[in-house]
C-alpha cells in the first residue's frame, strides 16, 4: 500500500485507470480536462539504479511518453504557452520538460523522443558544459557516494556525519543537501571544499552534457531553456548574484548553441526557492515564461513566470496517468 493513500482511494484510482486505459473515459471530450495544459518534468532518466543519483528508469519514461502520445497533443512548450494565451481552446495540450542537462538526456531520452516523434524542452544549467565540472549538487552526491572514512565532522554546519555504510552515507547526504540548498554560494563552496578535501571526490565519470551534445539536442526535438549557471536556489542570492546566474545561462545558451532563450526553470522550483527579483530579471531579458516544481496544471490567466508542472516520477503508469488527468486528490486540488 502506498503511504498516505487509503484502500478506498486506491480502489478509486484503480477504477479510474481501468477506464482511462480502456478508452471508456475520454476526459477531454467530457470537458473535464479542457482549458488547461500539462507541463511534465523529469531529471535523470537511466537504468543505473544508483541510490546517490536517483533517476527515472528508461523503460518507465518510454512507457509514460508512449501513453501520453496516444492521449494528448504533445507540443513544444512555447506552442503550449501561445495556446494558453489564446484561451486554451479544444483538447488539452502537453509539454515535456527535462531539467539540469545530464548525458542521459542525450544518450537515452533523445533517441526515444525521436522514435516516438515528440518534442521536449531541456532546461540547462550552463556551468557543467562550460567548465567540465559537475553541478554542486552532483559534487555533493559524489562525495557521499565515494566516502571511505567512518565519520566526518563539519563544524561550519555544526554536524558530525556517519559514513560507515551506504545507508549512513545516504542519510548524511539527505541531511546536508537541504541545508546547503538554503545556503548562499560562499557557504556552499566552503562546505563542499572542506568535504572534498577531507573525503575526496571520487573518480566519477562525467555525467553532464557537453556543448556538442547540447547542440545536437537543439538540432533535433529539443528546445533549450535556461536553468541558471550554477544551480543555486535563487532566493538565497543577492541581487547581483541573481542577475549573474540568469544572464550567464541565457547568454551561454545563445552563444554556444545558437538558441534564443524564451523560457526558464527555477532551480529546485518550490515557492521558497525564487522570488520577484528573479522574475524581474527574466522580464528584463525578454524571457517570457518560467516554470516551477510546484504541482498543478498551467491555465490561462496564470502568471507566465510561475507555471506549475507535474513530476514524471511516479512508479506506476496507473498513478501517473490518473495524476496527469487530474484525478488524484492532490491534483484535483491543484487543478485551478
Ligand atoms: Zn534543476
Amino acid at each position: 500500500m502506498r503511504t498516505g493513500m487509503g484502500v478506498k482511494a486506491s480502489l478509486k484510482l484503480a477504477m479510474a485507470w481501468g477506464l482511462l486505459r480502456s478508452g471508456a473515459l475520454s476526459l477531454h471530450r467530457t470537458g473535464f480536462e479542457r482549458g488547461r495544459a500539462i507541463i511534465l518534468f523529469y531529471h535523470r532518466i537511466n537504468d543505473a539504479a544508483d541510490p546517490f543519483f536517483p533517476a527515472t528508469p528508461a523503460r518507465r519514461f518510454t512507457e509514460q511518453v508512449e501513453y501520453l502520445a496516444r492521449r494528448y497533443r504533445i507540443e513544444p512548450l512555447d506552442s503550449v504557452l501561445v495556446w494558453l494565451k489564446e484561451g486554451a481552446p479544444g483538447p488539452p495540450r502537453l509539454a515535456i520538460t527535462i531539467d539540469d542537462g545530464y548525458r542521459d538526456t542525450h544518450d537515452i531520452v533523445l533517441p526515444e523522443l525521436e522514435r516516438i516523434g515528440t518534442p521536449a524542452t531541456l532546461f540547462l544549467s550552463t556551468a557543467p558544459p562550460e567548465t567540465g565540472r559537475p553541478l554542486w549538487t552532483d559534487r555533493l552526491r559524489n562525495v557521499f557516494k565515494h566516502a571511505r572514512e567512518p565519520v566526518v565532522e563539519l563544524p561550519a554546519l555544526g554536524l558530525t556525519l556517519a559514513l560507515s555504510s551506504e545507508e549512513a552515507r545516504l542519510a548524511s547526504l539527505s541531511v546536508v543537501m537541504p541545508l546547503l540548498k538554503r545556503s548562499p554560494p560562499a557557504r556552499i563552496a566552503a562546505v563542499l571544499g572542506e568535504l572534498e578535501g577531507r573525503l575526496g571526490c571520487g573518480a566519477a565519470p562525467p555525467t553532464a552534457l557537453d556543448w556538442d551534445q547540447v547542440r545536437r539536442l537543439a538540432r533535433h526535438v529539443f528546445s533549450l531553456g535556461a536553468h541558471t549557471h550554477n544551480h543555486y536556489m535563487l532566493s538565497h542570492l543577492d541581487d547581483a548574484e541573481i542577475a549573474y546566474e540568469i544572464e550567464t545561462s541565457v547568454r551561454l545558451i545563445r552563444e554556444r548553441a545558437g538558441a534564443a532563450v524564451t523560457s526558464f526553470a527555477y532551480p529546485n522550483g518550490e515557492a521558497a526557492d525564487y522570488d520577484q527579483r528573479a522574475i524581474d530579471v527574466l522580464r528584463r531579458l525578454g524571457v517570457h515564461s518560467a516554470v516551477t516544481a510546484r504541482p498543478g496544471f498551467a491555465c490561462p490567466g496564470q502568471d507566465p513566470h510561475e507555471l506549475r508542472r507535474i513530476s514524471g516520477n511516479d512508479p506506476a503508469l496507473a498513478i501517473f496517468a490518473t495524476r496527469v488527468a487530474g484525478l488524484t486528490p492532490e491534483m484535483g486540488r491543484a487543478s485551478r
